[in-house]
């Protein structure tokens, strides 16, 4: 999702409350960016943010990051929390490739991982936030008995992330590639924009939770 630049966006990034700026500066001391100390989710890629913001309403006890990397998309996010403060979510604008520069090892609980963007191209899979390369960046914020949970429509992005993960040394813990017909898996399910845009074209959504 790249939304045309957007004349402001970036002011009202370096502005907003709900924005934390310089994000390397909290690496190990994230929960003092929250009024309550509490497990510490992340959602890689949020977009517009609709997911997490459901997601943080309905789970007032944990702390959650959204990380975005262009301005103009989370700038929706800050205009919808603006709306609706929630005191358990805050966003950061910034390539997720230097996510291992703003958390300390084992700072994160949960990383959630929507509708990534799929790279096609073989010579960028690298890029993949599924990819070895990634998963290696992972390894190093993510809790012990942390997770990883990730969903898309994308088939072949979905097969590449199921082989990525093995490779990368973590173990896949379930998965299913028709979501909204798993019952143990969609119980509880927070639809993501593409989530909702995607299956109501009638697009399979495969989801899988990796641990270590
Ligand atoms: N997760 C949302 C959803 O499911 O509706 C948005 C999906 S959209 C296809 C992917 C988003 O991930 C885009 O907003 C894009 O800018 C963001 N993104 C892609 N690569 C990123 C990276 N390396 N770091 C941070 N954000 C990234």
């Amino acid at each position: 999702m790249r939304l045309r630049n957007i004349p402001g966006a970036d002011d009202a990034i370096e502005q907003s409350v709900y924005c934390v700026k310089e994000p390397e500066t909290h690496k190990g001391y994230w929960q003092e960016a929250f009024e309550t100390t509490q497990p510490l989710h992340i959602e890689i890629g949020m977009g517009k943010g609709r997911f997490i913001m459901d997601l943080a309403a309905a789970n007032p006890d944990i702390n959650y990051l959204g990380i975005e990397r262009y301005s103009s998309v989370l700038l929706r996010a800050l205009q919808k929390m603006e709306q609706n403060p929630l005191p358990n979510l805050r966003f950061i604008c910034m390539d997720a490739a230097d996510v291992a520069d703003v958390f300390a090892p084992g700072e994160v609980d949960r990383i959630y991982l929507n509708f990534s963007d799929p790279w096609p191209k073989d010579r960028h899979a690298k890029r993949r936030l599924t990819s070895r390369q990634f998963f290696a960046r992972y390894n190093e914020i993510l809790a012990p008995d942390g997770r990883l949970e990730f969903k898309t429509d994308n088939q072949d992005l979905f097969t590449f992330s199921l082989e990525e993960i093995p490779a990368a040394g973590w173990r896949l813990d379930s998965f299913t590639r028709d979501l909204h017909h798993d019952p143990v898996l969609n119980e509880g399910n927070i639809m993501t924009e593409y989530e909702e845009k995607f299956s109501s074209l009638g697009n399979p959504i495969c989801k899988l939770i990796a641990s270590r």
